[in-house]
């Protein structure tokens, strides 16, 4: 089996486990920085270079494309998948779920439960807005942060009016969300492969702080899905088509609400507390699909 993990540094942490996950089962494993590949397309021709050569077609890629980097990785996905290479995450799914608004649209649509978002030009009125999302506290958040940067909690409707008028000002994109507060500043994560759950994690925000991001100062614990929080996760990993994802949730008084699905999500923090081979299920799920892999190299 040869597989390529399309990821921009070979020594994170979530790049490092799937490299050995991949080895400890004999496969030829690569981790090719996308960045650094280009593409040729000709009638009924397509080829991927990597620093120069022409790239053997792998049986399957692991994308782990960064934020800032989404429409040129996509595009090296798209590239893979027309040269029928089995992927854990498809193109059109990594974008979907990089656009917030979009991700929230494709969920509702789907029955998955959210917070209550409002979204609006800086054309609108501040004041229409806050009323529309429910009234202060609020919670905004800039269409393209990520990481909790960007997300902002305005608890009264003149700082609600302040703020809203201040990023309307500066022409950003923003989402208008009611606050859940019973969530306690505390989040879910479910990792799911292959529309099973397979490992999750509750992260609790550093002192103070409503958001729970591990980047944020947040600290994650094993933690085990209430039946309804599983069918909210799996439901949505479906929505977003998303083979590999994290689903993120907040509890709440009406049943957990997802957040946003993450097409790339990080292995580190659900593999140390909650000790689950995560790589391996990841492994698991190409092997399944991809029934003719290359032969393996010989062993010299
Ligand atoms: P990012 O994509 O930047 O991580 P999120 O939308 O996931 O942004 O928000 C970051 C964190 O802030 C969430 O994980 C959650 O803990 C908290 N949070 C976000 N939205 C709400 C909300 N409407 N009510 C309460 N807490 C929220």
């Amino acid at each position: 089996m040869r597989v390529y993990i399309l990821s921009r540094n070979a020594s994170l942490y979530s790049t490092s486990r799937l490299v050995e996950a991949g080895k400890q089962r004999g496969w030829e494993i690569r981790v090719i920085d996308y960045l650094k590949c280009s593409i040729e397309i000709m009638k009924n021709e397509l080829k991927i270079n990597y620093r120069g050569e022409e790239l053997p077609t792998p049986d399957a890629i692991i994308p782990r494309i960064g934020a800032s980097r989404t429409f040129y990785g996509t595009a090296m996905v798209r590239h893979f998948e027309m040269m029928d290479v089995f992927t854990v995450t498809g193109s059109l799914a990594i974008k979907r779920s990089r656009d917030k608004l979009r991700s929230l649209q494709i969920l509702s649509k789907q029955g998955v439960d959210m917070p209550k978002t409002v979204f609006a030009s800086n054309k609108s009125s501040a004041k229409d807005v806050i009323e529309l999302s429910g009234g202060a506290p609020l919670v905004l958040k800039i269409l393209e942060g990520t990481q909790g940067v960007g997300v902002v909690l305005v608890d009264s409707e003149k700082a609600a009016k302040s703020v809203l008028d201040a990023f309307y000002g500066m022409d950003v994109n923003l989402l208008v969300q009611e606050y859940i507060e019973e969530a306690g500043g505390a989040d879910i994560r479910a990792f799911v492969v292959n529309g099973e759950v397979v490992g999750a994690m509750k992260r609790q925000g550093a002192e103070g702080d409503f958001r729970s991001n591990l980047h944020q100062g947040g600290s994650a614990t094993a933690y085990k899905l209430t039946r309804k929080e599983k069918s909210t996760a799996l439901a949505a990993a479906k929505a977003m088509g998303l083979g590999v994802c994290g689903v993120d949730m907040i509890p709440s008084s009406r049943g957990p609400l997802v957040m946003e699905v993450n097409s790339s999500p990080g292995l580190e923090g659900i593999e140390k507390s909650t000790g689950i081979d995560i790589a391996s299920k990841i492994m698991d799920y190409i092997e399944q699909n991809v029934t003719h892999p290359h032969e393996e190299e010989p062993k010299r």
